[in-house]
């Protein structure tokens, strides 16, 4: 199968070591893509466990039902020292209708792993 993150690996060898296997995420873009990819799966346990702070204060499970995710496309990523940023469109279908969300995701390395910790939707 091909990854749902868009980037033309399998899935396997892509967010699948992260979200089955146990593996870390290397980088924001590649926690971000493979929290994109829990959501096409409705994996809300790794979207769970791969947020911290603000985030997953404000995280709610039943947001997001009968949304289907159709593409990811990052737009810019860095990270510098513990901080991350990226920035991506996401378009699913909702009530039959194709939308488009812009978000610019924050991250933060804790003890070596990468965590969402604030997204804002513009
Ligand atoms: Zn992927």
């Amino acid at each position: 199968m091909t990854c749902p993150c868009g980037s033309g690996k399998d899935y396997k060898q892509c967010c699948g070591l992260y979200i089955e296997g146990n593996e870390d995420a290397p980088t924001p873009e590649a926690l971000m893509r493979s929290r994109y990819t829990a959501y096409t799966r409705n994996n809300l346990d790794y979207i769970e466990k791969t947020m911290r702070g603000e985030a997953l204060e404000r995280f709610d499970r039943s947001r997001g039902e009968g949304v289907e995710w159709i593409q990811l496309t990052v737009l810019f990523a860095e990270e510098k020292g513990d901080e991350g940023t990226v920035q991506f469109i996401a378009t699913f279908r909702y009530q039959g209708k194709e939308q488009m969300m812009h978000e610019v995701s924050s991250f933060e390395r804790i003890q070596g792993k990468w965590y969402y910790t604030k997204g804002i939707v513009s």
